[in-house]
C-alpha cells in the first residue's frame, strides 16, 4: 500500500477520485459518504454536484472543511430549462411529478460538456471516476483521456446478479408480466415476476439510456457496492466472476456517520428538531418503537395512508410514522388524521414526522425495535447497521428484489404481502390492508413470546456486528478499499 499519501493538509496526493453522482437522494447520500471515507484515506476528491444539491448538504461541506478533509465540491449548472424541467428541479425528489423523470435523464446527459471541460481543466489530473451506474455521459471522456471509471452501483451484488441473469435469460422477455419465473445460475432459488423486476429502466421509452448504462458498464474497469462481504459472499463471488473485473465491496458507507451530528444531517435538512426525536425515543423502552419511512420517492395515496394509521394504532406499539408534505396536506387524510390519531394520548404513543426525517439518527436509536420500510437499498442496509429487522413493503424499481434478499436469504425481515408495484395498481386500491400491519408489526416484535420472532431479531443483531467489523482497520470493507485505492494508484502510475 506504501504508494499511498496520508493526507497533510497539502495538495501533494497521489490519486485524485473524481465521483459523479445521480442527482437522486438514494445515491447522492451514499456517494458523499463515500467521498469522505476514501478522504478520510488521504485521496483527493472532487464530488461532483449542482448548486441546489450542494446548498443540500451545505452542513457537510462545512464539517469536510472544518475537518480539513481534501474533498472538492464541484458545482455543475444544471440544465433544467434546455430539458423542460421547472427551475430548481436538480434533484429526482425535486420532480412535481413522476413524468418529468425522462427528461430529467436528458437534463444528466446534458452535464457532459460542462462535465468534459471540468475534467479536461482540474489539477491534478484524476488518476480515477467513480461515476453512479445511471451517469453513462462520462464514459466518452474517461476513455478520451484514459482516467479508469469505475461503476457505482447503488444495491446489493445480490440484486445485481438476479437482474442481470434475469436479462439475459429468453424466458423473462416473454413470459407473462406478472409470471413469477426462477431466476437462472442463483446460488440459492429465487422467484420472481417481470413487474417485479423491471430493472432501473424498463420499456421502450427507456431504451436509449438503459442502453447506453450497460454499454457504460461494460466497458468501466470494475464496479464499486455499498455492500460488505460477510453480508453476502456467495452473491459477491459469483458476480466477480460473471463479469471478470474488479468489484469492490466497501460498504456500508452509512457508518461512516458517528456522531450525532454527522448521522443528523445526512441527505437535506430534516423538518424536525433531531433531538427533540431523540429524547421521544429517550423515553421508550429499548426496542419497542416501530418506524414507518418510505424514502425518498415513494409517494402513498390517502386510502393506503389510512389503512397504515389503521395498522398502527391496532398494534399498540409507539410508533414513528414519517408522512411526505404532499400526503400531509391532503384534506381526507388530514381529517381522519385529527379523528383518530391527533387525540391519541397526546403524542405519547405516536411521533408524525412531515417531511425530511432524521432516519440515521432514529434507526440507531437502541428504543427502536423495528422499521417497515419500502427496501430503498440504502434504508436497508442502514437498518442492517442498526440490528433493526424489517417489515418489507417494497414499491418499485430494484425493491421487490432487495427484499428477497432480506426475507429469504438473511431472514431479517417479514415480508408484508405485496405484490404489484405500486404504479400498477389501480386508483383507490390499497396493497394493505390495516390488519394486514397489524398482524406483521406483531410477528416482528414479539420476540418475548414467538421464537421466530427471537431468531429473526439475533440474526439482525449479528448482522449489524458484522457490518461494524466490516469498515474497522483490518475489516473486509477497509481491506477493500485499500486494494482500491493501490489500484487507481497503480493505474495512473501505468497511464
Ligand atoms: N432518508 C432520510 N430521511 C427521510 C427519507 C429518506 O434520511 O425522511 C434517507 C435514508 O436514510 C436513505 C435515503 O434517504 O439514506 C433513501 O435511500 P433509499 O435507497 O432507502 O430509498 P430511495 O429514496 O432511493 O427510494
Amino acid at each position: 500500500m506504501g504508494e499511498l499519501t496520508v493526507f497533510n493538509g497539502s495538495n501533494d496526493h497521489k490519486c485524485h477520485f473524481v465521483l459523479v453522482p445521480l442527482m437522486a437522494q438514494g445515491h447522492m447520500i451514499p456517494m458523499v459518504d463515500m467521498a469522505q471515507i476514501i478522504a478520510a484515506r488521504g485521496a483527493l476528491v472532487s464530488f461532483v454536484t449542482t448548486p441546489v444539491n450542494a446548498a443540500r448538504i451545505r452542513p457537510i461541506i462545512d464539517r469536510v472543511k472544518s475537518h480539513g478533509l481534501p474533498i472538492r465540491f464541484v458545482e455543475l449548472t444544471f440544465p433544467c430549462a434546455e430539458s423542460g424541467l421547472p427551475e430548481g428541479c436538480e434533484n429526482v425528489d425535486l420532480l412535481p411529478s413522476m413524468d418529468l423523470t425522462r427528461p430529467f435523464f436528458d437534463a444528466v446527459s446534458l452535464l457532459r460538456g460542462p462535465f468534459e471541460s471540468f475534467v479536461r481543466d482540474v489539477e491534478p489530473v484524476p488518476s480515477c471516476m467513480i461515476v453512479d451506474y445511471c451517469s453513462s455521459f462520462t464514459a466518452g471522456i474517461a476513455q478520451e483521456m484514459d482516467i479508469p471509471r469505475i461503476i457505482f452501483h447503488g444495491p446489493s451484488c445480490f440484486y445485481i446478479l438476479c437482474f442481470q441473469n434475469l436479462w439475459e435469460h429468453k424466458e423473462y422477455h416473454e413470459v407473462d408480466e406478472f409470471e413469477p419465473i426462477v431466476i437462472p445460475d442463483m446460488a440459492q432459488q429465487v422467484k420472481i415476476s417481470r413487474a417485479q423486476a423491471p430493472g432501473w429502466f424498463p420499456g421502450p421509452d427507456w431504451k436509449e439510456v438503459r442502453d447506453k448504462a450497460m454499454e457504460a458498464e461494460v466497458s468501466a474497469q470494475g464496479v464499486i457496492v455499498n455492500t460488505f462481504h460477510e453480508l453476502e459472499p456467495e452473491f459477491v463471488e459469483c458476480y466477480r466472476k460473471k463479469i471478470k473485473k474488479p468489484v469492490w465491496p466497501i460498504g456500508p458507507f452509512s457508518l461512516y456517520n458517528k456522531d450525532f451530528t454527522s448521522k443528523a444531517s445526512r441527505g437535506k435538512k430534516s423538518s424536525v428538531d433531531e433531538r427533540q426525536v431523540s429524547s421521544w425515543l429517550d423515553s421508550k423502552e429499548t426496542r419497542s418503537v416501530v418506524f414507518v419511512n418510505f424514502g425518498s420517492l415513494v409517494r402513498t395515496k390517502v386510502c393506503q395512508l389510512i389503512e397504515i394509521g389503521r395498522g398502527l394504532l391496532a398494534s399498540n406499539r409507539p410508533f414513528i410514522w414519517v408522512l411526505k408534505e404532499e400526503e400531509e396536506c391532503c384534506p381526507e387524510f388530514r381529517q381522519w388524521m385529527s379523528e383518530e390519531l391527533e387525540g391519541m394520548e397526546a403524542g405519547e404513543r405516536s411521533l408524525v414526522i412531515t417531511g425530511w426525517a432524521p432516519q440515521a439518527v432514529i434507526l440507531s436509536h437502541p428504543s427502536v425495535g423495528g422499521f417497515v420500510t419500502h427496501c430503498g437499498w440504502n434504508s436497508i442496509l442502514e437498518a442492517v447497521c442498526a440490528g433493526v429487522p424489517m417489515i418489507t413493503w417494497p414499491h418499485f424499481a430494484d425493491q421487490f428484489l432487495n427484499e428477497k434478499l432480506v426475507v429469504e436469504v438473511l431472514k431479517v425481515g417479514v415480508d408484508i404481502g405485496v405484490r404489484i408495484p405500486v404504479y400498477m395498481m389501480k386508483e383507490n386500491e390499497v396493497s394493505v390492508k390495516g390488519e394486514a400491519v397489524e398482524k406483521a408489526i406483531s410477528r416482528l416484535m414479539d420476540d418475548e413470546t414467538d421464537e421466530e420472532s427471537k431468531e429473526r431479531r439475533g440474526r439482525a443483531a449479528k448482522l449489524a456486528q458484522n457490518a461494524w467489523k466490516a469498515m474497522e482497520e483490518g475489516g473486509s470493507s477497509y481491506e477493500n478499499l485499500t486494494r482500491l485505492i493501490e489500484y487507481v494508484s497503480e493505474s495512473s502510475k501505468l497511464a
